[in-house]
């Protein structure tokens, strides 16, 4: 008889290059060390960015991708990122079907797996008979509490922010309901909607993949693999982190040739992901108080948006140039210790820098573990989305990063940033917090090694597809 033919799975994205970049990661381990080939399906609304375009330009042959345009014109211009991405699964649905369908001609398809608002996918998934899972691009506190939305959704009739004292997610750190992640700050939004609709199918999963790792989270991580009728299993793999491009370096705008020639652990790196942006005042008062601490910093500088906090999530290109909103005089006053770059730089390779010695962060997961990975400690500067709770996390509960305060209306002054840099880079906290930073550097290592957790249970998922596909 001919040999099976080699497991293959769906997955499906969203469009945000950090969600993109660890499914990327993910499929890229199952080939390498499962030979488990992927097809990623993902709807777009208009051309890819740069980023997303070098990403997809350097998968390996056996990972393949299926782009599904459709049309977001009608959309109002203040809709949330929850709603924006869940309405690219479900307005996608009809060419989805296609396109799975004609896969499934060419080979049996092992797994179907959606991203964390993807849950709608799952309508295709059951229609052929592909077992449904999730791949969940946060943290396990914040997958704890979507398991958990559902019963707090019921139990509590008024806005989480509004309830009194702290509440309590199955195995997580207390913490305020306005730390809650954005879309649950509102529950007349449709994002709220959206997420408690998503939350409600979770269970529909066969598993749920999780970029995370026990010794990181382990209160949370124990509460999601406690057994539980109709619970999906959950299968902590990470920390997963993008490996970073080649031709991203050669692209790349100078940074790290400037890093090259600054002192060890000497330099902030300051950065806001794919999407955030600092209003206008705010982005000033950071240049000045970065200006102020006297470190040497790296910023990954964005046009300000002066409404919302997310403005280039789903296009990082703008053809202005972020640089005309510094103050004025601040790039020749830090000339050669302070370096801008506009817009977009290889992180990946930045935090691996021995020059790197902190990472002002808005605290996507992402950009968390691939501090992690590198030992880099951390100030916390949380946006959008489950920032908020990440930031609470990393500061209260593994303190491994600092905070600075902000006034009631959000704003975190010039003062204060400088304390807090000084204090990270030059302080007595900040060396506490640099040698916890080394122990979970350490821990994440191990976990990825041999014998560690991240790579047996990846086997284990592995072996699971190859045993489905030969049925
Ligand atoms: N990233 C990068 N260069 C940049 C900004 C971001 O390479 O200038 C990468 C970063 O390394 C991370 C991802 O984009 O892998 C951002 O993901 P994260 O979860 O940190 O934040 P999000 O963009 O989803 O808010």
């Amino acid at each position: 008889t001919a040999a099976p033919p080699p497991p293959h799975i769906a997955v499906l994205p969203s469009p945000g290059m950090g969600h993109l970049i660890p499914i990327v990661e993910f499929a890229k381990k199952l080939l390498h060390h499962h030979r488990i080939s992927t097809t990623l399906i993902m709807p777009t609304d208009g051309p890819l960015s740069k980023a997303q375009n070098t990403l997809f330009s350097t998968l390996p042959p056996a990972i393949d991708y299926i782009l599904l345009p459709l049309n977001f014109d009608d959309l109002p211009p203040d809709v949330k990122i929850e709603t924006r991405i869940s309405l690219t699964v479900t307005r996608s649905l009809p060419s989805l079907r296609d396109a799975v369908k004609s896969l499934l001609e060419r080979t049996p398809l092992a797994a179907f797996v959606v991203d964390l608002f993807g849950t709608d996918g799952f309508e295709v998934a059951l229609e052929f008979k592909i077992p449904p899972y999730i791949f969940f691009p946060s943290t396990a506190m914040a997958l704890s509490l979507f398991l958990y939305l559902p019963k707090l959704d019921e139990t509590v009739s008024c806005e989480y922010r509004e309830v009194a004292g702290k509440l309590l997610i199955p195995g997580c750190t207390p913490i305020h309901g306005r730390d809650l992640l954005e879309p649950l700050q509102d529950r007349k939004n449709d994002a709220y909607k959206w997420v408690l609709h998503h939350t409600k199918r979770y269970r529909m999963a066969e598993g749920i993949i999780l970029n995370s790792f026990k010794e990181l989270e382990p209160g949370a991580i124990e509460a999601l693999q406690e057994k539980e009728d109709g619970k999906p299993v959950v299968y902590p793999i990470g920390p997963l982190i993008q490996a970073g491009s080649k031709s991203e370096v050669d692209e790349s705008c100078g940074c790290l040739k400037w890093l090259d020639e600054q002192p060890s652990g000497s330099v902030l790196y300051v950065s806001f992901g794919s999407g955030g942006t600092l209003s206008h005042d705010q982005m000033v008062e950071l240049a000045l108080g970065l200006e102020m601490s006297e470190q040497r910093f790296l910023w990954v500088a964005r046009c300000p948006n002066d409404t919302i906090s997310n403005a280039t999530y789903f296009n990082i290109q703008n053809s202005k140039d972020p640089l005309a909103y510094l103050p004025e005089g601040f790039l020749e006053r830090t000339k050669g210790w302070g370096l801008v770059v506009p817009t977009w730089a290889p992180q990946a390779h930045i935090l691996s820098h021995a020059s790197t010695g902190a990472f002002l962060t808005h605290c996507g997961w992402n950009s968390i573990l691939e501090s992690v990975v590198n030992g880099v400690p951390m100030i916390a500067w949380p946006l959008y989305a489950e920032q908020r709770m990440n930031a609470v996390m990393l500061h209260e509960d593994v303190r491994v990063a600092l905070k600075p305060k902000a006034g009631d209306n959000g704003f975190v002054g010039q003062d204060e940033i400088a304390k807090v840099v000084k204090g990270l880079l030059e302080g007595e906290e900040g060396k506490e917090i640099r040698s916890r930073m080394r122990d979970l550097k350490d821990a994440a290592a191990k976990v990825l090694s041999e014998n560690g957790s991240s790579k047996k249970l990846l086997a284990e998922l592995g072996a699971k597809w190859k045993s489905n596909t030969s049925i």
